[in-house]
């Protein structure tokens, strides 16, 4: 059984990607190819911004958003302790302080009321310019941007959305890397809308922005590459796979409505388990669950079962930001983030994937419910 069955998916798109990809082949143009702008037209029509940018990874994305809004030493940027450490990587890449936030227990989402907390705790630091918030869609599902935007307002902070993986959901019909003042995305293989290999793409409504980051993803060029006005970095999307995500992106909509299926009886197994806690979904949001994730007390119990049956499940994320030894240097106080550490304890996430079959699903939940 599979985690996450990418395989399953070929064999579905499997003639269309195909002859995607034959004609990069036959075209030879592999670095930004036709493909590539097609790409981010479609892209930025999907999500409803002027600008989407593709680059290299998403990892590199968040990095050109940063440097973008020249981010760097000396600066603070608020991101949540509890997320994929890329996000917080960004930030200190730069030479830019990360400033760890607590979760909100029901969403796992940066929690706005530690936000403003840890953001007026940092005002009285002078070695630090408040400068930016990064939220995380996270498992797919959208941080709270109205509560983000306006604590932003209000210490005026520009907001990044990292969307790696919330790419497909959405508050009240807006769409996932459309809030804040830029927003970026993964393709990595796993993510909703994922290449085969890296990619990734920033997306914005600002003009200036988007002119900077194509400049900043092809060695901080000018009129051509080889007038370079600024460092930049290499970080472009290559045209194969921006043919294999031109054909994912066709299917991604009813992806989405499969994901929601599978979500569905997973949730209609577990809400009457008083040891498992469901992923609760607020009123208008939209998740592409980039991850399927439980809480529960018995986590390792649980799946040390799954396991036993050839069931797989991961558990994301066992490790804090705030407790990688990457940021040891980061002051930190460990019991500043109570919900994260304890979400850190007990998270586990199922197989999730748009092709999952009924009795692969069945099977899952039924050794679940014998536990
Ligand atoms: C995957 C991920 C990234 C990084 O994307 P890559 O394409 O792997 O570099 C950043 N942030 C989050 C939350 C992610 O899940």
């Amino acid at each position: 059984m599979h985690f996450i069955d990418l395989q399953a998916q070929y064999q579905h798109l499997k003639v269309k990607i195909d002859a995607r990809i034959q004609k990069v082949l036959d075209h030879g143009k592999f670095i930004m190819g036709p493909e590539v702008s097609e790409l981010e037209e479609r892209l930025s029509e999907y999500v409803g911004v002027k600008h989407a940018v593709s680059c290299a990874n998403g990892t590199d994305a968040l990095q050109l958003a940063l440097m973008a809004m020249g981010i760097k030493a000396g600066d603070a940027v608020f991101c949540p302790t509890f997320t994929f450490f890329a996000s917080a990587e960004a930030i200190a890449f730069v030479g830019a302080t990360p400033v760890f936030v607590d979760s909100d227990r029901a969403t796992f989402n940066i929690c706005p009321q530690d936000l403003e907390k840890k953001i007026v705790a940092t005002l009285g630091d002078e070695k630090l310019n408040l400068k930016a918030i990064m939220a995380v869609d996270l498992f797919g599902l959208t941080a709270d941007y109205s509560e983000i935007q306006k604590i932003a307002d209000k210490y005026d902070l520009k907001v990044i959305e990292d969307a790696a993986q919330g790419f497909g959901g959405s508050i009240n019909g807006q769409k996932a890397g459309s809030f804040g003042d830029i927003a970026t995305t993964s393709f990595f293989p796993a993510k909703p809308l994922g290449c085969y290999g890296d990619g990734g793409a920033i997306f914005t409504n600002d003009d200036d922005y988007a002119e900077l980051i194509k400049s900043l993803r092809v060695h901080g060029k000018g009129t051509d590459k080889y007038d370079n006005v600024r460092i930049g970095m290499n970080s472009r999307l290559d045209t194969i796979q921006a043919a294999v995500l031109l054909e994912k992106l066709e299917a991604f909509p009813q992806e989405l409505d499969a994901r929601n299926l599978v979500t569905e009886k997973y949730n209609n197994a577990f809400r009457t388990r008083n040891d498992i806690h469901i992923p609760e979904v607020p009123e208008g949001y939209k998740s592409s669950w980039a991850q399927y994730t439980l809480v529960s007390v018995n986590r390792d119990y649980i799946m040390e079962k799954l396991g036993e049956n050839k069931i797989p499940s991961v558990i994301y994320y066992g490790k804090c930001m705030h407790d990688q030894t990457a940021f040891e240097s980061i002051n930190n106080s460990n019991n500043a983030f109570p919900i994260a550490k304890n979400l850190s304890n007990q998270v586990f996430s199922l197989p999730m994937y748009p092709y999952m079959d009924k009795t692969t699903q069945e099977w899952i939940i039924n050794k679940i419910k014998e536990l």
